[in-house]
């Protein structure tokens, strides 16, 4: 198949160079100007769809099949299926359905993910609506409890240390097999411990500021770019989902009153996030913060 384009496309190009190379020496006619000026033109948008830094062939099939997508969402919506209060913004191309708003399609679990953070491959699932409390939770506690091991642990470990310091002196020390075992044990434990707090306390804090400012990783990206499109018109990007430090983390940790901090937050809770992830109206004890501006 690539062969006969080559066949077709080889002379065509031929020709069409030696006429721009006419050209060039005497006055083009109107006619050769203006296929000049289509063969350029066609050339750029074949270029513009095949090779931008959306990807490659993708692209231009998501583009071509972009008419296809308007007819199924809009077929979808007549026949009643989408026939909910839930507020679509788009459609997933994908999976062909609609999304709700702060939905994303994972590549790897290939499927849309309520409010989606990102795709964790530590515990290979995606981490959205139903279950960012859970890994938000999981990453604090366990720097708290990697913090808590090397601190408590220190003095055990430079006292291994030392001893693993004279292994190799004249004369050599006198540990027995389980001494050695265990100094060797304990630095691995301290350095285990001190690495993993500092990689997840690293991680749990980034998330911390993000849930400060209402936003998801990906939002995160995708906010950013808004507000400098924005800016550069002069105007401020607005983010609808932050109600304000504060709230926003009780609308994540799902606490409604002072003694959930207690039951909700401190202690193992197995409640339900606010709302569904579809439809995105705050609780109605934010609602007088929810005009608040974030400009990023
Ligand atoms: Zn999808
Ligand atoms: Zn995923």
């Amino acid at each position: 198949m690539r062969g006969q384009r080559s066949l077709l496309l080889g002379p065509a190009r031929l020709c069409l160079r030696l006429l721009l190379l006419l050209g060039y020496r005497r006055r083009r006619p109107p006619l050769l100007r203006g296929l000049v000026q289509r063969w350029r033109y066609g050339k750029v948008c074949l270029r513009s769809l095949l090779f931008n830094s959306f990807g490659g062939s993708d692209a231009a099939i998501d583009a071509a099949f972009e008419p296809i997508y308007w007819l199924v969402d809009n077929m979808i919506r007549w026949c009643g299926v989408g026939q909910t209060d839930i507020a679509t913004v788009s459609i997933c191309k994908k999976c062909i359905y609609p999304k709700p708003a702060r939905t994303h399609h994972c590549s790897i679990c290939n499927r849309c993910v309520l409010k989606m953070d990102h795709h964790c491959p530590w515990l290979n699932n995606c981490v959205g609506h139903y279950n960012h409390r859970y890994f938000f939770s999981f990453c604090f506690f366990m720097t708290l409890g990697c913090v808590y091991c090397s601190y408590g642990s220190w003095d055990l470990f430079r006292e291994a240390y030392a001893a693993i310091e004279t292994y190799h002196q004249t004369p050599p020390p006198t540990f027995s097999f389980r001494e050695r075992v265990t100094h060797k044990s304990l630095v691995y434990l301290w350095f285990l411990c001190s690495s993993v707090a500092l990689a997840l306390g690293a991680l749990t804090v980034w998330h911390a500021v993000l849930i400060s400012r209402g936003e998801t990783s990906i939002e995160r990206l995708t906010n950013r770019k808004e507000s400098c499109r924005l800016r550069a018109k002069g105007k401020v990007f607005r983010n609808h989902y932050n109600y304000g430090c504060l709230d926003n983390w009780k609308v994540f940790l799902g606490v409604d009153t002072g003694r959930h901090w207690l039951t909700r937050v401190l202690l193992p809770s197995s409640h339900l996030p606010h709302g569904n992830g579809m439809s995105w109206d705050p609780p109605p004890w934010v609602t007088a913060h929810s005009t608040s501006v974030m400009a990023v």
